[in-house]
């Protein structure tokens, strides 16, 4: 697999499909622009080697035409600005002043193309579309990871109009590196941290780690269902009834590859889902009828953060508790704290998904993690064991 940094792109029209998928307050003003500034490496490296960049992005999720909403407008003002150069906007994808300005392009000029979602034609995948924007350039980069679990026209189709001249961005090809060291090249012990509300959408990822993993901590709302199917009384707290067998069954793998399973010994319970109720701290599998567990309780904290300390690797995906509401964050700001500082005693880290990557970010500990994934569902997927459509079409012979 050729990497980027050995192309030379000089005088090429490259395409590169880039995650500019950010946040706008009701003013249409970009409110975190950390997928911009994260594609800059990929692009500024084209643009270095004397060739010209033809971007390509999505932004919400429009209807399938055009909506003022929806438009990459914003964008052009602040990538202009991060980059020092002009933007040339195209609002008609493939009107004639685009494949004008393509044809025209120079050496280190820039094109952003609007939001590639206002046709059905992107998210559908389809083959003409995506040879029409192959078309305007000589060669493929893809760096939006956070879309690379998607089959749509610019994330996989395009690649193979490009067989010769695709590749991954430094962004893309920096998170599957550490996705694999994580999964296929970890050291021991290697501890898995997993939360969030419920267990059906982490069942895969489960499943998939127990093979790899010494230490898998479950808290969160899913760890209910793990202490019903054991026997423990829960309450009113958040349960998947008809995922109680297959939690049962899980415990019993973890048991027989011999991994240890952490769950929380004690939950700081409510009895209402508001900031407002009675809370107590009871044991976890002692849940009074009517009261509900958001958080996991400080003895879970201490006992999830020495494993964590102890631990070479370590990856965690999901909050511990209702971290939303005040009073029940102590939990997942715990588990930023331990993971945070076993990374500086040496271990590897990642974390994934939006929850996680918010808390790191609310106590200022995101630069303490070896590796912040960009793409919650993309993440999500590669460490169920699944190729994902636009990694697999640059890899594709
Ligand atoms: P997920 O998207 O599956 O990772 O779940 C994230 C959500 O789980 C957050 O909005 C949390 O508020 C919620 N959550 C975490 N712990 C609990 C809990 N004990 N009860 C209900 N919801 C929870």
């Amino acid at each position: 697999m050729t990497k980027i940094k050995d192309v030379n792109f000089k005088g090429k029209k490259v395409l590169i499909r880039v995650d500019f998928n950010v946040p706008l307050n009701h003013n249409r003003q970009i409110t975190d622009d950390t997928r911009i500034v994260e594609s800059l490496p990929t692009i500024k490296k084209v643009l270095n080697d004397g060739a010209s960049v033809i971007l390509m992005s999505h932004l919400g999720r429009p209807k399938g035409g055009f909506e003022e909403d929806y438009s990459l407008t914003p964008i052009v003002p602040h990538l202009s600005k991060l980059l020092n150069s002009n933007i040339i906007f195209t609002r008609d994808l493939f009107g004639p002043k685009t494949f004008e300005y393509a044809a025209k392009l120079k050496p280190g000029e820039i094109i952003l193309m609007e939001n590639l979602r206002f046709y059905p034609e992107e998210i559908a995948g389809d083959v003409e579309f995506a040879k029409k924007l192959a078309s305007l350039g000589d060669a493929y980069i893809n760096d939006a990871f956070g879309t690379s679990h998607r089959e749509h026209a610019s994330t996989a189709t395009i690649a193979r109009f490009f067989p010769k001249a695709k590749y991954f961005g430094l962004l893309l090809e920096n998170e599957i590196e550490n996705l694999e060291k994580l999964l296929n090249n970890s050291k021991e012990p290697f501890t898995a941290i997993i939360g969030g509300a419920k267990v059906s959408s982490k069942i895969d990822i489960i499943k998939n780690l127990i093979p790899k993993v010494d230490n898998m901590i479950i808290g969160g709302g899913m760890a209910f269902t793990f202490i019903k199917a054991l026997g423990g009384k829960v309450g009113e707290s958040l349960i998947e009834e008809d995922k109680i067998q297959v939690a049962r069954e899980m415990v019993q793998e973890m048991m027989l590859k011999g991994v240890n399973l952490y769950l929380p010994t004690d939950a700081i319970v409510s009895d209402t889902f508001s900031n407002d109720g009675h809370i107590h701290v009871v044991p976890a599998d002692h849940i009074k009828d009517n009261m509900m567990g958001l958080d996991i309780g400080p003895k879970s904290c201490k006992r999830f953060a020495e494993i964590i300390n102890n631990s070479q690797t370590i990856l965690w995906n999901g909050p511990m508790g209702v971290f939303e509401l005040d009073r029940f964050k102590q939990g997942t700001k715990s588990m930023a704290i331990a993971v945070a500082s076993a990374t500086i005693s040496g271990a590897f880290s990642a974390v994934g998904g939006g929850d996680s990557v918010a808390a790191l970010n609310q106590y200022n500990l995101g630069d303490q993690i070896s590796y912040v994934s960009t793409g919650g569902g993309a993440m999500l997927e590669y460490l169920e064991g699944k190729e994902l459509p636009g990694v697999k079409a640059i890899l594709d012979k």
